[in-house]
């Protein structure tokens, strides 16, 4: 025999209901005898509640319109499913139940006041009109069905709520009902009595509960909870998208997942299933031939390390601390006996082992209470400043994971405090049981969505990762990013087990976040028709709130106004990948911040294009210095602009020709002088020489000059290239000197000796740079260990395809460092 208990949802509507019958019909026709115990419908026991509180309140109108409510749902549940010649005598017994209840409010109404026993007796209404109803639906199945009043089986104590069964008592009572009892038996759940035959309730969603003491009674083959997810699940699936369900569980693992907040089974269900070894399956109504989850004795899953996280969302944290506390026996009896006896329930206690502080939580509900509780049982000890005053901390969560195979496998907590660290997330309070069963820790609530994606990410998903991407500047290095993320989301999404998300995007004029993901195909049409107009600290400040684990902030502008909250996106834990310079070349100080910030938060902040574009520049040059080399001299061509202008200016045409040309093809930036100044030069090597570890400033670097200063007094573009003319000779001049001993133009940045300059060197054939083409860009380091020859990095320095390859290969990188 097996009890088969429906919640809420799969009773709450016609189609469920119908699904229900066809469960049962199945069983029957196999011959496998059940009793089947039914919760309310969804929803209906929350609004009995809410009618008792409207009633003690006076609101009678909400009152009528709730009991209303309650009444046509079960009669629109009965005309839909009874033909109309069943129907009547079904809703007229409805309307009795209906009538019964507005007396109960009635008199509550009149009293304004709705004790606990009032209340399991309004309360009791949901279940009863469920399951009388379902009994009717199923008899016009054709199945045999018996309506059942659980009052008449389950005695309990009067604590009124939560009743504690009376378990000698509720076993007989059941074994004699069900003695020789044919046919099908609808047991309304949730609801008991006392020995005086008051109405009690099990505690809410203890409508298991029922199933599992009938079971329990009744040596039950298997307890069937059937709702509506696919069984336990890695985590809850309302707050954890990707959470998935797990074939098997022990009794006790079920029993610290629900503890933590695992709604989809009541705790307390659990103890007489174990007691007497009879298996629980969760299964889904609306998934029939899904297997769902079986928690017996043993749960053989050995490739689990854990089997689930939970949590619960609110708990207040007090701390009792002292210098009183300190090898005074009795102290925490006294404390968890004075909280015991005024039925305040500890969710979970940790304690220091210098004595000086207990730490637990409770329900937020019961603080004043507890505060109470405390400053009167240590009134002494408060007074003389033996303890300092007991603080309760509010909003704080309790995020747990969970699984017997924890005690096998060593790394766990590693793994925990990585996750959480990494994404920024606090732990105020730790607490292990030494079964290593559980592993709970406390942290600040607004951090609880974020913390639950993380460590399921980590723990059940290391096998693919998340990363959320947010990017501002759309322009041709942005647009190319994008390109190139969307052509290798494929290969990323199955064979590196990466999944990238455009959760933000943003130009100078449109801005859109969207925590659902934006397509990363028709992020332009999605931009342009749902897109709000561009406010880059809105912006910021949206992503920060999301609070998305594994963010990455990706800057494509190339400007100042976006590095400016570098800072504070940092410290929000979120990494950043830039090719914008003017971050790592405004002041030293700022320089070194950023790096801190990022160091301490554990986030990732990667600027490899900054130098040579998708060139490994930074990358080799840090990987030299981490691994102890002295960087003795770098040297490089490191402007794609200049480069392509020296190599193209031969003597077969005049200077200014080519840089008109050069500007034309779009290698220049609009007014050419922003690249002839050695501005764009001086910042690069200005990082590179910050990378290796000196401190210095834009000023200390020895600019030689391209042009004569006339070139940069030029007012406007046009007028900048007549003056350029002018200098022709002079350029002509410089090339033909070099071209005399065999040597070309190249414009060299150097460093050596702590100190930088650049300058327009000839260099011959026998030289490293000599051979450039295009916009090739060159970097020469030299070292203890590349003494003889430097190590060289040499390749087009510039461009939009290889500038975004370069962001999105510090984007891979900082994936690498993702936890789920
Ligand atoms: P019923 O009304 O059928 O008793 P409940 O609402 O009480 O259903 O419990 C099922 C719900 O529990 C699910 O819809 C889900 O939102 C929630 N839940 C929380 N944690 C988990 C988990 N680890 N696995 C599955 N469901 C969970
Ligand atoms: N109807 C009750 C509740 O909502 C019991 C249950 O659903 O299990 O709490
Ligand atoms: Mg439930």
């Amino acid at each position: 025999m097996k009890v088969l208990k429906f919640g809420g949802t799969s009773v709450g509507s016609t189609d469920s209901i119908k699904q229900v019958g066809n469960i049962l019909k199945q069983y029957h026709d196999s011959k496998v005898s059940v009793i089947v115990v039914v919760s309310a419908q969804k929803g209906i026991t929350n609004l009995l509640q809410d009618i008792g509180s409207w009633a003690v309140e006076g609101d009678v109108d909400q009152v009528n319109q709730g009991v209303v409510t309650i009444q046509d749902r079960h009669f629109q549940t009965v005309k839909e499913l009874l033909p109309i010649k069943d129907q009547s005598q079904v809703l007229a017994h409805i309307k009795r139940v209906i009538n019964e209840l507005e007396e109960v409010i009635h008199g509550v109404t009149l009293l304004k006041e709705l004790s606990a026993r009032s209340k399991d007796l309004v309360l009791s209404f949901g279940e009863r009109l469920s399951a009388y109803t379902i009994h009717n639906y199923l008899k016009h199945l054709g199945l045999p069905s018996i309506y059942v009043d659980s009052r008449e089986l389950i005695q309990t104590d009067a604590q009124f709520g939560a009743a504690s069964v009376n378990f000698k008592k509720s076993n007989e009572n059941i074994v004699q009902y069900f003695d020789d009892r044919q046919g099908l038996p609808v047991v309304t759940g949730f609801i008991a009595a006392n020995d005086l035959g008051q109405t009690t309730t099990l505690g809410r969603g203890g409508s298991d509960y029922t199933a599992a003491i009938l079971a329990a009674a009744l040596d039950a083959s298997e307890i069937e909870i059937w709702t509506d997810v696919d069984g336990v699940m890695t985590a809850d699936p309302n707050l954890v998208s990707r959470a998935f369900s797990l074939p098997a569980l022990s009794y006790v693992e079920a029993m610290e997942l629900t503890h933590f907040g695992a709604k989809v089974i009541y705790p307390p269900t659990l103890q007489p299933a174990f007691a007497k070894n009879i298996p629980l399956k969760i299964r889904n109504t609306f998934n029939t031939s899904f297997e769902g989850t079986v928690i017996s004795k043993e749960a053989h899953t050995p490739d689990m390390p854990i089997k689930g996280i939970s949590s619960i969302q609110f708990v207040a944290l007090v701390n009792v601390q002292g210098s009183g506390m300190v090898g005074v026996p009795g102290i925490a009896s006294r404390l968890f006996g004075a909280l015991g006896r005024n039925k305040i329930n500890i969710i979970l206690i940790t304690q220091a082992s210098s004595e000086h502080s207990i730490c637990f939580a409770i329900n937020p509900e019961q603080s004043d209470i507890a505060k109470s509780v405390l400053d009167e049982e240590f009134g002494f000890e408060l007074n003389s400043g033996l303890l300092d005053p007991i603080l309760i901390e509010q909003n704080h969560s309790i995020i747990a994971i969970i699984g017997e195979n924890m005690r096998k496998t060593p790394g766990i907590a590693d793994k925990l405090f990585g996750a959480l660290g990494k994404n920024g997330i606090n732990v105020v309070a730790i607490a292990q049981g030494s079964s290593e069963l559980n592993v709970s820790v406390v942290i600040e609530e607004r951090n609880l969505s974020k913390a639950l994606k993380v460590l399921h990410g980590a723990f059940f998903l290391s096998n693919r990762r998340l990363l959320n991407l947010f990017m501002v500047g759309t322009g041709l290095i942005g647009r190319t990013l994008l390109q190139q993320i969307q052509k290798q989301f494929e290969f990323f999404y199955h064979q590196r087990l990466l999944e990238i998300r455009l959760i933000g995007v943003a130009n100078t004029r449109k801005m859109l976040i969207d925590p659902n993901g934006i397509s990363i195909e028709d992020w332009k049409e999605t931009l342009e028709s749902n897109g709000t107009d561009t406010e880059l600290s809105v912006f910021v400040q949206q992503m920060k709130d999301l609070n998305l684990p594994n963010s990455v902030f990706v800057d494509n502008t190339a400007g100042s106004e976006v590095p400016a909250v570098y800072q504070q996106v940092l410290k929000s834990s979120i990494s950043i990948v830039t090719p914008n310079k003017v971050a790592n070349s405004q002041s030293m100080q700022q320089y070194t911040s950023l790096k801190q910030t990022a160091f301490r938060k554990r986030v990732k902040f990667l600027y490899e294009t900054n130098v040579g574009a998708g060139l490994p520049v930074i990358k080799s040059l840090n990987d030299l210095v981490l691994s102890g080399d002295r960087i003795t001299r770098i040297e490089g061509v490191l402007s794609g602009t200049i480069s392509y202008i020296f190599n193209s200016f031969n003597g077969s045409k005049k200077f200014s020709e080519i840089v008109q040309e050069a500007q034309e093809k779009g290698f220049t930036e609009p007014d050419p002088r922003d690249d002839l100044n050695g501005m764009d030069v001086a910042r690069k090597i200005l990082i590179l020489a910050r990378e290796v570890g000196l401190s210095l400033e834009l000023d200390d670097i020895e600019i030689e000059p391209l042009l004569a200063p006339v070139c940069f007094e030029a007012s406007s573009v046009d007028e900048f290239f007549e003056v350029l003319e002018g200098q022709d000779p002079v350029m002509a001049d410089k090339i033909q000197e070099a071209d005399k001993q065999g040597k070309v133009l190249r414009y060299v940045a150097t460093l050596e000796n702590g100190s930088a300059s650049i300058s327009l060197k000839p260099v011959g054939i026998d030289h490293l740079f000599y051979s450039l083409s295009g916009s090739d860009n060159i970097i020469a380091f030299s070292s203890d260990r590349y003494q003889e020859k430097p190590l060289l990095i040499r390749g087009p320095g510039a461009g939009a395809e290889v500038t975004a390859a370069g962001v999105f290969a510090d984007l891979i990188e900082v994936s690498d460092f993702l936890v789920g």
